[in-house]
């Protein structure tokens, strides 16, 4: 099996990748993995979930590689603003005035909705939940180590991380900071520059905030970026492995997280920086400020199993944006079903095809190719392996794609007594070709719901739509 290759968004290039610590004798390599978790001010969309299933993979992957992976991520429940550029109210109170509840009791609530997501998506849980609110002190810590430096300066409405100071200043974007000076139109305020960005900002002073902190500068709340520099470097150390989020992260979030470590530790904070690209509806972006946006709930209304959507993220590289259709989630559908069928129909696993195993490793191993690792999957299914062996493959597989194949059923169905009689009645006439009678006996189970299938084993009956 080829070695471990990812695309790190900070050098532009697929690298192998190894730990950067290596372990005490005997036991397996640890890798630090942490990924922004969601601003919990509204249900996600499966936009954000695709996302998520880019870093579940991900980790899913360094598992099949051998390595223990301790996942951290981040619940963002203060200080992301209505633009990622610190202007406008914050999300939370944003949607506390929305909803009629208070600041904390959405973050709950939606916390509580995406974890119930992730769990309907097979999604891994983090070794480590982290909630911004719960760690101000260690915020305030890293802002003042930023200070400290000499990379700051205050407003009349906050502190500022001064990015002029910083000679690599959005390296990883490839920003083109000259020209956005140039081409500056917005208004700035007190800011110096259009890529500065608040650390700590302050309360209106007219007005209570439901969410507000004492601090050094005054009260207020931290900027949105500081969160996963200050839980990053606690939970994992201030250069890890592999840091994740989606596309438009880059040019700002961790644009910033990057400067803010640097500043502080003089580190890049990850080794691997990795993003997953937008899902989008109509070739256009999905976005909740947009307001009109799909979620898992919309999909599951709809009839469809949650991890056909999930089928339908890996049928893309997560390198690529993904149109989303329904045409293309039935197709999804459809493959779940196939999988999960014969997988229960194999009967017991038995001994795993190793040189299948390869090949499939093969393609995880290649930044990620789940299109073609899919590609695998069928090319076992339809291969003429014994069955046990199809089947202790394809569960080996399913470590990394997470359909949870091992626990499927089919629905125990009953099957009204008269339909049973007119499936039976439609074998005899087939044995005796009467085909005419045996069409219109199907006709009449269709009409009653039900439909037909004839596999190896006779005719398979259910229920229309399961
Ligand atoms: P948020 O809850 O807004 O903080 O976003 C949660 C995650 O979803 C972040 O990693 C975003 O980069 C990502 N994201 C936002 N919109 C999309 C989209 N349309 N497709 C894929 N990922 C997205
Ligand atoms: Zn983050």
């Amino acid at each position: 099996m080829i070695k471990l290759r990812l695309f790190d968004t900070y050098s532009r290039t697929v690298r192998e990748f190894t730990p950067l610590e290596s372990p005490p004798p005997g036991q397996q390599p640890v890798v630090g993995l942490y990924t922004c978790g969601p601003t919990v001010y509204d249900y996600a969309h499966i936009g954000n979930l695709r996302t998520y299933i880019f870093s579940d993979t991900l980790r899913r992957v360094l598992g099949f590689n051998g390595f223990n992976v301790k996942h951290v991520m981040n619940i963002t429940d203060v200080g992301h603003l209505a633009s990622d550029a610190d202007e406008g109210e914050d999300k939370m109170e944003k949607g506390s005035r929305r909803t009629g509840k208070s600041a904390w009791e959405i973050a709950e609530f939606y916390t509580a909705a995406f974890r119930s997501d992730m769990k309907s998506l097979n999604i891994l849980e983090p070794t480590i939940w982290c909630k911004a609110t719960d760690h101000i002190t260690e915020q305030i810590d890293v802002v003042r180590c930023i200070e400290e430096k000499g990379y700051t300066y205050r407003t009349s409405d906050g502190i500022y991380f001064d990015t002029s100071r910083l000679p690599d200043y959005g390296h990883m974007a490839r920003l083109d900071i000259e020209g956005l000076q140039a081409g500056q139109r917005v208004d700035m305020g007190e800011k110096r520059s259009p890529t500065d960005f608040a650390l700590w900002k302050f309360s209106p002073r007219d007005q209570r905030r439901q969410m507000e902190w004492d601090s050094p500068w005054g009260v207020g709340f931290p900027g949105w970026h500081i969160e996963c520099s200050a839980m990053s470097a606690k939970y994992l150390g201030d250069l890890f492995d592999i840091h994740t989020g989606g596309e438009d992260h880059i040019n700002v979030h961790h644009t910033n997280e990057i400067a803010q470590t640097e500043a502080c530790y003089g580190t890049r904070l990850a080794n691997f920086w990795m993003h997953g690209y937008f899902l989008q509806l109509d070739d256009t972006k999905m976005a909740k400020s947009a307001g009109t946006f799909l979620r898992l709930q919309t999909l599951i209304d709809q009839g469809y199993d949650p991890l056909a959507y999930r089928l339908f993220c890996l049928s893309a590289l997560y390198r690529a944006k993904l149109n989303f259709n329904w045409e293309s989630l039935d197709g999804a559908a459809k493959s779940l079903e196939r999988l999960r069928q014969a997988t229960f129909d194999w009967g017991p696993a038995g001994q795993v095809d190793q040189a299948f195993l390869e090949k499939f490793g093969d393609q995880v191993n290649d930044d990620l190719n789940m299109p073609r690792a899919l590609a695998v999957a069928w090319e076992l299914v339809k291969s003429d392996l014994q069955p046990a062996v199809k089947k202790a493959t394809l569960l080996a597989f399913d470590q990394v794609l997470g359909l949870d194949l091992a626990n499927w059923a089919p629905k125990e169905e009953v099957i009204p007594d008269e339909i049973l009689a007119l499936v039976e009645q439609r074998q005899l006439a087939r044995k005796e070709k009467r085909w005419g009678d045996a069409d219109a006996l199907r006709a009449q189970v269709t009409q009653a719901g039900y439909e037909i299938e004839d596999t190896a084993q006779g005719p398979r009956v259910r229920k229309k739509g399961l």
